[in-house]
């Protein structure tokens, strides 16, 4: 480095000397052209022949010893005006596009299943816990406190009511006994809109008596199944093949509340056992790509208190009410819901045709719609 910068200074004393000789005057070039011949060689590396006397060779001003380290910084400072313009242009990168795919809507519906846990009070749903029911429900349209059976909160008639769309007068199961001359439920119900419809439609259920509920005709399968497993078994073989309306009955909460009493260990115990047969329904329908064109109503044909279900407390006729599945808008309802409610929604959201002379009202509501007609008392002589 110190050669490279007495070499850079004597070419700067070199070209200082050629300019300075005067035109014509020929010897003192040559004297010139001498001393820059001995300055070359000095700079070559010869011996100094003047020693110590040499002229101090002025330190060029724009040659200062420390300046090549300053020459090379430069590109360090490109460095950094390269790394912002990466991190700018990869911040918009992640398009979170996926989950902006559009919700099913209520057209989507291309099946649905009615659940009926006999004798379910609203509030064991929790108690039990019913973890399956819970995880639909934080989807669903609920009513925890208003929704109610018939006035005779018993199994047939209040069934007939909630598959039929009518009042115990019209649809006439007003035993809670299986008397078969009594005949079916009359009336249009969901089940024959649904099989008229093209619709393939199945009843699992776990009292025989629920075969007044409808016409067999209107049932292309009808099972009854008595236990939760008996129930499974019958039923994800249905979810397999497909279906457009469905029933599902559990008889066992009704039973053990008889024997044990309603919110007592056993009924609780049996309705955590009926839960983890809705969530093996619901994986069925997951492994099928069926469950978001699944729309689910699940509910009770009455509550419960004590060992018995007469209709002298509230517990009694409560019931639970929810609603989930593609367009349903989840929400706590707390508009007045009667179980023939259930028939007339189930035919809403399948776009089956609602009979004028139901009693039951569609809840327009859980698909966010206005609700266009409301119960503003009890419809029902009985
Ligand atoms: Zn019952």
């Amino acid at each position: 480095m110190k050669s490279w910068l007495l070499f850079k200074s004597c070419a700067t004393e070199r070209s200082r000397s050629v300019r300075a000789p005067k035109p014509g005057e020929f010897f003192l070039k040559r004297i010139t052209v001498l001393s820059l011949a001995f300055l070359l060689a000095a700079c070559a590396g010869l011996p100094n022949i003047w020693g110590s006397s040499l002229p101090p060779v002025p330190t060029p001003t724009g040659f200062p010893s420390h300046t090549p380290t300053i020459t090379l910084t430069p590109p360090a400072t490109k460095t950094p005006t390269i790394t912002p313009t990466f991190t700018a242009t990869f911040t918009p990168a992640p398009t979170l596009t996926p989950s902006a795919t559009p919700k099913p809507a209520k057209t989507d519906i291309k099946r649905a299943i009615i659940i009926s846990f006999d004798g379910m009070r609203p509030d064991a749903i929790e108690q039990a816990p019913m973890p399956n029911l819970m995880e639909l429900m934080a989807g669903s349209a609920y009513a925890p406190l208003t929704a109610r059976t018939i006035d005779y909160p018993a199994t047939s008639p209040s069934h007939a009511s909630m598959l039929t769309g009518y009042c115990m007068e019209d649809h006439g199961v007003i035993y809670n006994k299986f008397f078969m001359y009594m005949g079916y439920a009359k009336g249009t119900d969901v089940f024959q809109l649904a099989h008229e419809a093209g619709l393939r439609t199945v009843m699992v259920v776990s009292k025989d008596k629920m075969r007044q509920m409808a016409e067999p005709e209107t049932t292309d399968v009808f099972e009854v199944a008595y236990g939760e497993p008996a129930i499974q078994k019958a039923v994800l073989p249905q979810i397999e093949q497909d279906f457009g309306l469905m029933f599902v009955h559990f008889a066992g909460p009704d039973n053990r509340g008889h024997k044990y009493d309603w919110m007592s260990g056993e009924y609780l115990k049996v309705l955590r056992e009926g839960d983890a047969v809705l969530g093996e329904m619901i994986k069925t329908l997951k492994a099928e790509g069926m469950f978001d064109t699944t729309f689910f109503l699940v509910s009770a044909d009455h509550g419960g208190h004590g060992g018995n279900h007469i209709g002298t407390t509230i517990e009694d006729y409560r019931i639970p009410w929810i609603a989930y599945g593609p367009g349903v808008v989840p929400q706590i309802l707390d508009l007045q819901i009667y179980t023939f409610d259930t028939a007339a929604t189930v035919a809403y959201a399948l776009g089956l045709p609602i009979q004028p002379d139901w009693d039951g009202i569609p809840v327009y509501k859980i698909f966010g719609e206005d609700q266009l007609r409301i119960h503003e008392k009890y419809p029902c002589k009985t």
